[in-house]
């Protein structure tokens, strides 16, 4: 694709700071499409979402390939499920979920794509993953698995060492109910303590800490787990139960 919107869309990201233009946008439907350009020795980034910021997808006078192309879930079985680089964190669990299967971690946005969070997001995705498909920078589409040299490189490569195509990521039963807990603190201090607490504690999967500036500052603690919980010293704002299987277009944790 090289016409003037294609090439506009991909301009730029989500820090919205950087603006580069590429002659062409690929949009693959192979990894063999990816190989081929790669080894015409043209300036290449793979683009998931764009949700990098300070130009990490963007390339001048080279040719963008917007993962989205190779987008789906190929295999969802009991222990492990294989996507494309370019599947998105809710189609993935839009996958899993109706065989009561879930990644063990996932991002809270779950529009960002697998191959971009692993490029550069999150470490805790890395540590359930049990093997890539790689395009290397000489145009080989490349199998490989943890202990190898370009397993270790493309993880947190930022796509330099090679575009992930396909990953095989660890499942786990995923919970039948979810309990989301939203808590306003009255200043950081009280904040920390209580994640502190619930961290120690062990009652809670997933604990977060917001400072967001409203009618002034706001600390919000928000925490979720499959188990009822409790923290010392807070107001409860909400603590809806959430259940999975009627939540499944939202994935887990919405
Ligand atoms: C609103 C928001 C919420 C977020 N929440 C979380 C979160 O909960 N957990 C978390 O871990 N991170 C989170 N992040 C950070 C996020 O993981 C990174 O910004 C990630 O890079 C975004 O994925 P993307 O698909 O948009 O990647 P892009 O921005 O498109 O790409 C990021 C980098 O990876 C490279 N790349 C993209 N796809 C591939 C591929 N298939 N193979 C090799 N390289 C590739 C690109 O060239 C670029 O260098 C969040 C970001 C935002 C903006």
């Amino acid at each position: 694709m090289g016409d003037e919107a294609a090439l506009d869309r991909v301009s730029t990201d989500f820090g919205g700071m950087i603006r580069r233009r590429p002659e062409a946008v690929l949009v693959p439907s192979a990894a063999a499409d990816i190989a081929a350009v790669l080894r015409d020795g043209t300036p290449v980034t793979a683009r998931g979402r764009g949700h990098s910021t300070h130009g990490k997808s963007l390339v001048d006078s080279g040719v963008v390939v917007d993962m989205a192309g190779l987008g789906a879930v190929h295999r969802v079985v009991p222990g492990y499920a294989v996507v494309d680089g370019g599947a998105s964190w809710r189609t993935v669990v839009e996958a899993t979920l109706p065989h009561g299967l879930t990644p063990p971690v996932v991002p809270d946005f779950l529009d960002l794509s697998v191959g971009g969070t692993l490029s550069l997001g999150g470490t805790s995705h890395v540590d359930n993953l049990l093997e890539l498909e790689v395009v290397t920078g000489t145009g080989s589409v490349v199998t490989c698995a943890p202990g190898s040299d370009l397993f270790r490189a493309v993880l947190g490569g930022l796509g330099q060492c090679g575009i992930i195509t396909r990953a095989t990521i660890a499942l786990v039963p995923a919970p039948e109910v979810v309990r989301r807990l939203n808590v306003r603190y009255p200043d950081t201090v009280a904040l920390n303590a209580a994640q502190q607490e619930l961290v120690l504690s062990g009652q809670c999967d997933y604990v977060e800490g917001l400072i967001l500036q409203d009618d002034g500052w706001s600390q919000i603690l928000e925490a979720f787990g499959d188990k009822d919980f409790t923290v010392s010293g807070n107001t409860v704002l909400t603590t809806p139960l959430l259940r999975v299987p009627d939540n499944r277009g939202q994935g887990i944790f919405p």
